[in-house]
C-alpha cells in the first residue's frame, strides 16, 4: 500500500470559483490564470474545472503547449511575453497572444518573420515597477508596436501591486486610465483581489474615464483555486469560494502522553496533562510548511484540532483530545485533512494554514511536493 497521503483536486470547486469571478465581473471575459502548473494543481488536472474560462493565462511556453495539447483552441496569453526571438515562432505556430512589456520584445517582434500578425497585450508599469513601460513611455511604445506589420490588435494591460491591501488600486488605475484614455483596444487590469474587491462596470468607467477602468478581460488566479486573495481581511467563505485542492493523510500511530512528556524533534511541545496524540503521514517533504507552530489548525475525521510539536520530514503530530471531547473516535487510519475539505464536508481553508506559516495560500499550493500522489475528484 502506498503511504497514506493524497492531494485531491476538485473540478467542481474550480468551476464554482470561476463562476464567482464571472459574477464579480459580469461584463468581462475571464482569463483563467494557470501559471506555475495551475498553482500547483496540475494544468491537466485543473483543466476540466476551468474549461469554461474564455482563455488561459500563463507564462511558461511549455505550459502553453500543454494547454493546446488538451485540445484548447481558444485564447492563450503569455503573461510575461516572449523571452527570446524563437519563442515568437511558437506564438505564430500555436496562436499564442503575448504581453509586450519592454523595448527588447518590440525589437524581437520587428525582426520576426510571420504571415499571421500577432495579438499583443502592451503592458504599462503603473506603479509596481516590475514589468511594463512607464506611463511616460507607454504611448510611444504603442505607436511603435502599431506600426509593425507583425502586430495585429493591441490590447492594454497593467497589474496592481496592492489590490489585496489597504492601499488599493485607485492610484494605479487612475494612472492607467488617464494615459490610455483615447487609445483603442481591450483592457485587462484586474487580478483576483481587484476583481472581487474593486469591481468596475463599463458604465462606471465611462462616467469617470480619467480615473476608472473596466476590464474587458479579468485575470483571476488564486481565487479560482479557492484561496481568499485578501486573507485575513476576508476569508474564502466571505467570497463564496470553495477549495480547489484538499491535502489529506492518515494517522499512522497514536501515543498516550502523561503530563511532562514531550513530542518530536527538539521536544518543542510538552504535555501539561494526560493527552492523546496522533502521528500523521505528512511532513515538510510533502509540502507542509516546517515552520507551522504548535496550534496550527488541522481536521481529524472532519473535527478541528491542532498540531503539536515540530513538523518533521515525513510526519506531524496532532492533538486528539478535541475528538475525544466531541465523542468522535479517532486512531490508526483516521482521516486527517491538512487543508481543504474533509469527508464530512468540513472545510479547513488553506489560508489559515498559510497564515500560521507566515505565508499565503499561493505558496502552499505551488509547493505541494512531487512525492504526493494527486487524484481528481469526480
Ligand atoms: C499571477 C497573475 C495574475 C493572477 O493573480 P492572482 O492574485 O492569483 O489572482 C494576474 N495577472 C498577472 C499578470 C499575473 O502574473
Amino acid at each position: 500500500m502506498p503511504r497514506p497521503i493524497l492531494a485531491t483536486i476538485h473540478p467542481e470547486g474550480l468551476r464554482h470559483n470561476l463562476g464567482r469571478a464571472r459574477q464579480a465581473a459580469p461584463d468581462a471575459r475571464v482569463w483563467a490564470i494557470v501559471k506555475a502548473n495551475a498553482y500547483g494543481h496540475g494544468i491537466e488536472r485543473a483543466f476540466e474545472g476551468l474549461r469554461g474560462a474564455d482563455g488561459f493565462g500563463l507564462l511558461d511556453l511549455d505550459e502553453a503547449k500543454r494547454v493546446r495539447a488538451l485540445g484548447w483552441r481558444g485564447p492563450i496569453l503569455l503573461l510575461e511575453g516572449v523571452f527570446e526571438l524563437r519563442d515568437l515562432e511558437l506564438c505564430s505556430r500555436l496562436d499564442l497572444w503575448h504581453t509586450v512589456h519592454c523595448d527588447e520584445q518590440v525589437d524581437m517582434l520587428a525582426t520576426h518573420k510571420t504571415n499571421v500578425p500577432h495579438r499583443v497585450f502592451l503592458k504599462m508599469n503603473s506603479g509596481m515597477n516590475r514589468l511594463g513601460f512607464t506611463p511616460q513611455r507607454y504611448r510611444s511604445a504603442w505607436t511603435r508596436l502599431n506600426a509593425l506589420p507583425q502586430v495585429d490588435e493591441i490590447s492594454l494591460m497593467t497589474h496592481f501591486s496592492d489590490a489585496d491591501g489597504a492601499t488599493g488600486v485607485a492610484d494605479q488605475m487612475a494612472t492607467f486610465a488617464s494615459v490610455t484614455r483615447d487609445l483603442p483596444g481591450e483592457r485587462t487590469v484586474s487580478n483576483s483581489a481587484a476583481t472581487l474587491r474593486f469591481p468596475i462596470s463599463a458604465a462606471q468607467a465611462s462616467a469617470h474615464p480619467d480615473t476608472l477602468v473596466a476590464s474587458d478581460w479579468v485575470r483571476p488566479g488564486i481565487a479560482m483555486y479557492g484561496s481568499s486573495p485578501d486573507h485575513p481581511e476576508h476569508n474564502a467563505a466571505h467570497w463564496g469560494l470553495q477549495p480547489g485542492m484538499t491535502l489529506s493523510a492518515k494517522i499512522i500511530a497514536t501515543q498516550d502522553l502523561q503530563a511532562g512528556d514531550s513530542v518530536g524533534y527538539g521536544s518543542s511541545f510538552t504535555a501539561t496533562q494526560a493527552m492523546r496524540i496522533g502521528v500523521v503521514a505528512c511532513g515538510y517533504a510533502d509540502g507542509y510548511p516546517r515552520i507551522c507552530p504548535t496550534g496550527t489548525p488541522v481536521l481529524v475525521n472532519g473535527v478541528r484540532t491542532r498540531t503539536v510539536g515540530r513538523v518533521s520530514m515525513d510526519m506531524i503530530t496532532v492533538d486528539l483530545d478535541p475528538l475525544t471531547k466531541a465523542g468522535v473516535p479517532a486512531g490508526f487510519g483516521s482521516e486527517v485533512t491538512l487543508w481543504g475539505r474533509a469527508a464530512n464536508g468540513t472545510v479547513l481553508c488553506i489560508d489559515e494554514v498559510a497564515a500560521c506559516a507566515g505565508t499565503v495560500g499561493y505558496e502552499l499550493m505551488c509547493r505541494l511536493a512531487q512525492r504526493v500522489p494527486v487524484v481528481v475528484a469526480d
